[in-house]
């Protein structure tokens, strides 16, 4: 385990040189991972903090490292979201920077990895992988990008070791491979309880093969992977010109493939195009089902961010959402993360993310090429600057016709309509009440302040009213 105290030592360090907000926002929940062979690894929750943490932070660190007599050469960050859990070890920077707030910075984001230990037929830790419970294939937002991924993850839920065998799903870095797969992967230990499910990273089989011939303990090594029901293992691409684990894979594919026993790989290229992997290898990988997974529309990334938003227990504006999704082009990863990020600053500052607040965010994050500008984005469509804009979309709002509201007529259902037009043109866009009554059919002064005064009176204590207002002027911009 990591060395907190050294960690506090550091921003203690490094306080002077960035700001209160920045540290709020960018250190909560992080921590030191390790401290060896001159080497300091930090870690943080999650990718977007990587990035920040390796463009602006890495030399501060370093620096401070020094200042405290440690003789590091390597500070490494890596992505550990179990540092923010409830008992993690990250740090509460609320606590640390004694802002006296300290019960509500760890309401969010509410991960609950919770450590599986494979299943019915055998308990021992050393079969036991990690699949985070979070994952489920019901929870997995199917738009027509990852239709198909979905299906087939599902089928093989259904019946392990069946039509889909191997399945190979792929596709580029945060378009939900890990997620298909732990939540099939869960959703066949719920089907059958007795199934031995092993999950793991290429790369962690890679470390323990290495492990195992380091401790001359292959035969161990094998058992441990041989006695899986479902074998998944995922990003592959990273068995890429390691000949000796390749091998090892092979025979483990090969012996478990024999058994009817279900394999699940996924990579970031299709099986084909996979370099530095033996073609023995790559022509078992098309044996069975390969799907891919795609970057998917606006509609579907703006229900992933609903959905995200449901299980975290927040509210967030829907046109803050919208915001994200159609400025969010890489990964859902990324779409997720922003998302995140807006909630924890907008926790901190005890505020709700808006679209300026989040543009700013993805604007800092340097990732994003913002598609939309953020006033654009608000008022697209519905930029409001004259009168007739006003009555276009109050009109679009209660279904009428624009000849309807300027008209003479008086039933309430259009009366009602004209007066919040007129309301909203003079406290809003500062109409005088003659502009007013000319932009209505050349009415008298008076209907508009009449009409004025009436919205004021009703605002009070009519909630359909309100309601209606609040809608119209979000529509606006307001
Ligand atoms: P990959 O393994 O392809 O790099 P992940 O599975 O880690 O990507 O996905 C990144 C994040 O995006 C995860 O938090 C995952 O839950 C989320 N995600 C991706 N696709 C979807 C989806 N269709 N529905 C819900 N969440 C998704
Ligand atoms: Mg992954």
């Amino acid at each position: 385990m990591g060395d907190q105290t050294l960690w506090r030592s550091i921003i203690a360090e490094l306080q002077p040189n960035i700001k209160k907000a920045d540290l709020l926002v960018w250190f909560q929940g992080t921590g030191i991972l390790s401290v060896a062979d001159n080497k300091v690894v930090i870690g943080l929750p999650s990718i977007f903090a990587q990035e920040w943490f390796n463009k602006r932070y890495k030399t501060l660190i370093f620096d401070a490292l020094k200042k405290l007599g440690h003789g590091v050469e390597e500070v490494e960050f890596m992505i550990d979201s179990s540092l923010i859990e409830e008992n993690g070890e990250g740090i509460d920077m609320r606590d640390f920077l004694n802002t006296g707030k300290k019960n509500k910075s760890r309401k969010l984001p509410k991960k609950q990895e919770v450590k599986y230990t494979f299943s019915g037929k055998q308990q021992d830790s050393v079969t036991s992988k990690f699949i985070n419970p979070k994952y489920r294939l019901d929870n997995f937002v199917i738009g027509s990008d990852n239709r198909l991924a979905h299906a087939a993850c599902s089928a093989v839920a259904k019946k392990p070791g069946g039509a889909y065998n191997p399945l190979f799903v792929y596709g580029d870095v945060g378009l939900g491979k890990t997620h298909l797969l732990q939540g099939t992967g869960n959703a066949i230990l719920e089907n059958f309880r007795d199934m031995v499910v092993v999950y793991g990273s290429a790369e962690k089989f890679t470390n323990e093969i290495v492990d195992a011939i380091k401790k001359n303990d292959v035969k161990g090594f094998r058992n441990r992977y041989r006695r899986a029901d479902c074998l998944i293992i995922d990003d592959i691409q990273f068995l890429a010109k390691k000949s000796r684990t390749q091998e090892e894979f092979f025979h483990t594919f090969n012996e478990l493939y024999d058994d009817n026993k279900q394999i699940i790989i996924s990579s970031d290229k299709p099986p084909k195009e996979l370099e530095g992997i033996e073609d023995r290898l790559v022509s078992r990988f098309e044996m069975g089902m390969i799907v891919d997974v795609n970057f998917p529309d606006v509609e579907t990334c703006l229900a992933i961010l609903h959905k995200k938003c449901q299980e975290m227990e927040v509210l967030i504006p829907n046109e803050v959402l919208e915001f994200i999704s159609n400025n969010t082009t890489n990964s859902i990863r990324e779409l997720e993360g922003v998302l995140v990020q807006a909630i924890a600053q907008a926790q901190l500052e005890n505020s709700t993310p808006t679209v300026n607040s989040v543009a700013k965010i993805m604007k800092k994050l340097g990732k994003i090429n913002l598609v939309t500008n953020p006033e654009h984005f608000q008022s697209s469509a519905k930029r409001v600057t004259t009168a007739d804009d006003l009555i276009e979309v109050v009109t679009q709002y209660y279904k009428l016709e624009r000849d309807d509201i300027v008209s003479a007529k008086r039933s309430r259902d259009i009366m009602i309509p004209r007066q919040i037009c007129m309301y909203l043109l003079r406290k809003e866009f500062n109409f005088s009440f003659e502009k007013i009554g000319e932009e209505f059919g050349g009415r008298n002064h008076t209907t508009a302040m009449h009409a004025y005064n009436k919205m004021v009176k009703d605002l009070k204590d009519d909630h359909v009213l309100v309601k209606d207002m609040n809608a119209i002027k979000r529509e606006i911009g307001l």
